[in-house]
């Protein structure tokens, strides 16, 4: 294709960029100036790069966001998130100042109130604190919501350790992270107890539950994958992670190892210490003599997240020796659940950070997270949009992950109601807790939209068919008690 050149040496656009859905046009990462927030106004970019002072000044309250802020955001807002926090939040609040200088990134008029709307609006702050009048009012819960939505207790083959696929499992090391995000799908073990939420607790002491998931993987030679997880691995000081992988390097069957921290994003500095990086290297050097793929997996979910310190932690954990750092975002409407901010996210994380863009995952169905959630169709109508822009290796797939089967490609579903929002899935293997079962590999699993996306007649339906239940708190108390009973059988 030529380039056409008109008068003036301005370049003319071509059919492959006029004209199109999607306008690419490579733009360059920016770090916003944190010194736009008066609690903010005299920390130096030493301050700024030090994983201490970034850990010592995170947001955990609003009392904190009022001191950080002050009065650029109106009364009503605290207010809105103080409830939110009483009545609807399933995590605790912790943003570190990385996280926080990204919502509302640009420059507003100085004065009182002037940042509400923006902060009202932005995608960052719609899931890392959201507010009460954010969340639907008609359905903040769908009837289906449950805490462990994903029944990974079930799975676990020990404490913590979730054995749903065949050659894969999922090892939470611990219950913590850097950042609590809104929409964790974790909601149920990770973090703070909330008003709303009472969280279960590992019973098993951390040296104990990790020899014995390294235990189960010794004697488990057909897992060759672990997702070394938490909570958020950068949690854990670097010398019992790197003493982890390092006996998991040992288990011959081991041949993939992803370490997932969302503090690629929320905290590059942890990434970016010395040491880190030289146990880092450490690692990679042994993965790499063993054969062993050894990568990092994080989780954006906006573009604006993906600034110049965040590139160069990325850069840091590829130069020393990890084979890929991947990207595992969440589907969120108001967040990214359309079209140009899928793309503009992907190509900030493979043109600005060499991260690749890998899987999408529908919002699971968890308490309070009606708003966030989009239909199967609406993933499907976004899967088709994405495609074509990317390279091939680069275009995440947009998956749910559907309940007792695992993560399902939008378009795989076996049959969909569209009226009700059922949609049905299949699958080609058995979870752990299905050995025996022989209807396993036959029976079709559901998985629900959000109620105020069907037409009226399958909202009627859903009306009728779930006003008996609890309500909201009653049902959650319940399922707490239940999930601890659980647990106690689990672990007996
Ligand atoms: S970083 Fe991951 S595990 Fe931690 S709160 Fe966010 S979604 Fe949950």
């Amino acid at each position: 294709m030529s380039i056409q050149t008109v008068s003036g040496g301005m370049t003319a656009p071509t059919w492959a960029e006029s004209g199109q859905p999607y306008p690419y046009a490579r733009t360059e990462l920016v770090e916003p100036d944190w010194t736009r927030f008066p609690g903010w106004k005299d920390v130096t970019a030493e301050d700024w790069a030090s994983v201490q002072w970034q850990r010592a000044h995170c947001v955990k309250n609003v009392k904190q966001l009022r001191t950080l802020w002050g009065d650029l955001v109106e009364e009503r807002f605290y207010e809105d998130l103080e409830r939110d926090q009483r009545e609807r939040a399933t995590m605790s609040m912790l943003v570190p100042p990385q996280m926080m200088n990204t919502m509302a990134p640009r420059d507003v008029p100085a004065g009182p109130g002037s940042l509400t709307e923006a902060m009202y609006a932005d995608p960052i702050r719609r899931y890392m604190l959201p507010v009460f009048s954010d969340r639907r009012t008609d359905w903040p819960s769908h009837p289906h919501a449950t805490r462990d939505s994903l029944h990974e207790h079930d799975m676990w083959v020990a404490e913590g350790l979730t054995h749903r696929y065949p050659t894969k499992v999922l090892a939470e090391l611990l219950p913590t992270c850097p950042q609590y995000c809104g929409h964790c799908t974790r909601m149920d073990l990770v973090g703070n107890s909330t008003p709303v939420i009472d969280k279960l607790k590992f019973l098993g002491k951390p040296v104990d539950r990790h020899a014995e998931m390294l235990d189960y993987l010794r004697r488990t030679p057909s897992v060759r994958d672990v997702v070394v997880s938490g909570g958020d691995v950068a949690n854990m000081p670097w010398p019992r992670l790197e003493e982890f992988l390092t006996q998991l390097l040992e288990i011959e069957n081991i041949r993939d190892i992803r370490l997932a921290t969302k503090a690629l994003i929320g905290l590059p500095q942890h990434w970016l210490q010395d040491d880190v990086r030289a146990g880092v290297e450490r690692v990679a050097r042994v993965a790499r003599q063993r054969g062993v793929s050894l990568a990092m997996h994080t989780h954006a979910n906006h573009a604006n997240s993906i600034t110049p310190i965040v590139a160069e932690a990325s850069r840091a954990m590829l130069d020393a020796g990890l084979r890929d750092v991947r990207n595992q975002g969440v589907l969120l409407a108001g967040v990214n659940a359309d079209p140009n901010s899928l793309l503009d996210l992907c190509f900030a994380l493979l043109d600005g950070a060499q991260i690749m863009p890998y899987y999408f995952y529908m919002c699971d169905m968890i308490p309070f997270s009606e708003h966030w959630r989009v239909s199967v169709a609406d993933a499907q109508r976004l899967q088709h949009h994405v495609m074509g822009y990317l390279p091939g290796f680069a275009t995440p797939r947009i998956v749910c992950d559907v309940p007792f089967v695992g993560k399902r490609w939008v378009h795989q579903l076996a049959d969909y109601d569209r009226e009700l929002g059922i949609s049905y899935w299949t699958k080609n293997y058995r979870t752990s807790i299905e050995s025996t079962d022989p209807e396993a590999l036959q029976r079709h699993y559901e998985y629900y939209d959000p109620i105020h996306t069907l037409p009226e007649a399958g909202q009627q339906w859903w009306r009728q068919h779930s006003g008996d239940n609890l309500v909201e708190a009653e049902r959650l108390a319940a399922e707490s008690r239940r999930a601890a009973e659980q647990q106690a059988l689990t672990l007996a």
